[in-house]
This record gives C-alpha cells, structure tokens and sequence, in this order.
C-alpha cells in the first residue's frame, strides 16, 4: 500500500505528498482525527516514503513497499522508525516514561543509523505518561535536523496546549461509504455485504476492513440483526433481556478475540465472577467490542426508520382519513407510521438489512 492509497484522506495525503516532492519536512506533524480513520497507517506509509531507498519515477512521493527501508519499517524493525505505543489496550494504559526517556533525551541525538530520517511516532499521543510532556516538549523545541515526529491522536483535546502549537497538523477525516464499499468489493466481499459493513462503519474504514476479515464478525452482526428483526414478534421480556443477549454475543467476539492474540479474555462467562485482578482485562476487551454491537443495533434501526420514512412519503394521505380536521392532511401516515413502538405481532415485512 503507497500513501496515494489511503482510503478517503484526499487532503491529508495531498498535504504529505506535496511536503514530500517539495522536500518541506516539518520537524513534528500531529495527525488527528477519529478513530479507525487511518492515522497510524498514514503515519507508517509516511515513514515509508521519508525513507524509501527507490522511489519509483511515476510516485517519488510515496514508498516503494518493497526495498529494504520500507520492509523493516512495515514490519516495525526499521532502527531509525521508533513506534512508542502504550504496552496495551487498556483506556488507561499510556507511553511509558522510560520509552519517551530513552528516544527523546538519549537516541534522539544519536544520527540515524541507515536512512535520511530518524522518525518517531508516538500513537495514541494523548496516552503518554504526564512526566514524560516535558522531554517531548524539549525535543519539539530544539530537534536536530534529520528528526521527524508524528503524533498521533483521536483526541487532540487531551494534549497540553504548548505540544500542537510546536506540530503541522494533519486532519483525517471520516471517509466516504461509497470509498469504503469500493474497497470492500475489491477485498472480495460481495455488494450486498460490502455496501451493509461499509454503512456500519461509519466512515471508518479500518472497522469495515476488521469487520471484512473476521468471520465471526459477521455472523455475529448476522445474529444481532435476526435478534432485532424478531423482536417484535417475541414480546416484552425478550425486549427486557436484550441488553444480556447483546452482552452474550459481545463476549462471544471478545472470546474470539482471545483466540487469535492472546490469553486476555477469560474463556466462559464465569470470567465475571473471578478476582478483580482477573477480569480487567477481560471486561476491558469485552467493553471494547460492545460499541461495535450496539452500532449494528444502530445500524438496523437507522434502516429501519428510513424504509419507514420511505413509506409515508409514497403514502397518500386524504383529508378524509383524519379524525378530526386539527390532525391536518399527514395524520393518516402518522397513525399508520411503523416508527411508533409497539412490542404487538406486526404484518409488516421485516427489513432486515443482510
Ligand atoms: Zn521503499
């Protein structure tokens, strides 16, 4: 993947591309943004091409993805690319004080070892340890020359004021579902399923991609969508348990989680009743894969209210449908709108999104 090719960034990657031809590299860039929009691969692509060792005639602004350089640094080997990531998932996990230490008041001064550029990209930049702002202050106020920082961030707010005022800022935004379904088809999912996931990410492409690649993130969505769809016809205490059934289905993609990177989820819902020692990180993995969940629920009822929308808009609605002439000509399609609640047996196709 070359920069060009970050999905849905037009701006941000022109800006970058056109520092690069001109050979205006800021000292320090902040990319911010909302999550999953692409920031820390535009951070690495970035890297890649600063340091690219054969930049192709018909892209000089992006790296080749193939020489040397731009494998170790896809890789997170490259030793002059220094990724300073909190050690963990965890909300308040942060940048330990003695990485920040260690890059910024020794390596820094050290030339870089085999490339034109020494980078460092902090991300998150908000999650770093409240000691360490004075180094990197420091080291944004007086690099040497062959220094490039990257901070990068969903929430710049949290930063102290004097740190964006020393960067570039680059804003990422959230992409376009039709950019984000283009780049679902070409991954190999079909229209249908392409077009739902890309709707469900909400302009951010790496949720879709995640989404794409997991099987199980798709039959849970699958699950949940036929839990809503059915809802209606199952009566108020299925209404009632509908938080427990979308914490079920939630824990099932932490299990699978699990699975795949490591033994930070427990392994059946007995978790919950360990040691709080235990079950941190298993409620905090749990908790992470519950936004997901509710914005499929989201994403159904969003459907849901623009078939239902859709509907009264084709109705025809009489002056004589009104009870009383105070309802005015729309009454009828407010009296028949599916958007009124009502846990009753409904005669009305489910629009189960697929
Ligand atoms: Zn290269």
């Amino acid at each position: 993947m070359r920069l060009a090719d970050l999905i849905g960034q037009t701006r941000a990657v022109a800006a970058l591309r056109k520092a690069i031809l001109q050979d205006r590299i800021a000292h320090a860039y902040l990319f911010s943004g909302p999550e999953g929009v692409g920031k820390s691969t535009a951070a690495l692509l970035f890297a890649q091409a600063l340091n690219c060792e054969r930049r192709m005639p018909d892209d000089p602004a992006s790296g080749c993805g193939e020489c040397r350089s731009c494998t170790l640094t896809a890789r997170g080997n490259h030793p002059d690319v220094r990724l300073l990531t909190p050690p963990d998932d965890g909300e308040t996990s942060v940048i330990p004080i003695e990485d920040i230490r260690r890059g910024f008041a020794y390596d820094i001064n050290l030339r870089p070892a085999c490339a034109p550029y020494k980078i460092y990209v902090l991300d998150p930049a908000d999650r770093t340890a409240p000691l360490a702002i004075h180094t990197i202050l420091k080291a944004l106020e007086e690099p040497p020359s062959y220094v490039v920082t990257i901070l990068v961030t969903a929430r710049p707010a949290l930063l102290p004021p004097t740190i964006p005022s020393r960067c570039q800022e680059m804003t990422f935004q959230l992409s376009g579902t039709e950019a984000i379904e283009h780049h679902l088809l070409t991954l190999g999912l079909e229209q249908t399923t392409a077009a739902s996931l890309a709707r469900l990410s909400g302009g951010r492409v790496a949720l879709a991609i995640r989404a794409a690649n997991r099987p199980e993130v798709l039959a849970t969505r699958k699950a949940l969508l036929e839990l809503c769809a059915d809802l209606h016809t199952r009566g108020l205490p299925a209404a009632l348990r509908l938080a427990e059934d979308i914490k079920r289905h939630a824990r099932a993609l932490a299990r699978a989680r699990h699975e795949e990177t490591g033994p930070e989820v427990q392994s059946d819902d007995r978790s919950e009743e360990s040691t709080p020692a235990t079950t941190a990180p298993a409620d905090r993995t749990l908790r992470s894969e519950l936004p997901w969940c509710l914005d499929v629920i989201l994403s159904w009822y969003r459907d849901r209210l623009a078939a239902a929308r859709s509907a009264a808009l084709f109705s025809t609605p009489t002056i004589e449908s009104c009870s009383t002439p105070a309802e005015g000509p729309t009454c009828a399609a407010r009296k028949t709108s599916p958007l009124k609640p009502s846990w009753r047996p409904s005669t009305a196709s489910s629009t189960t999104p697929t």
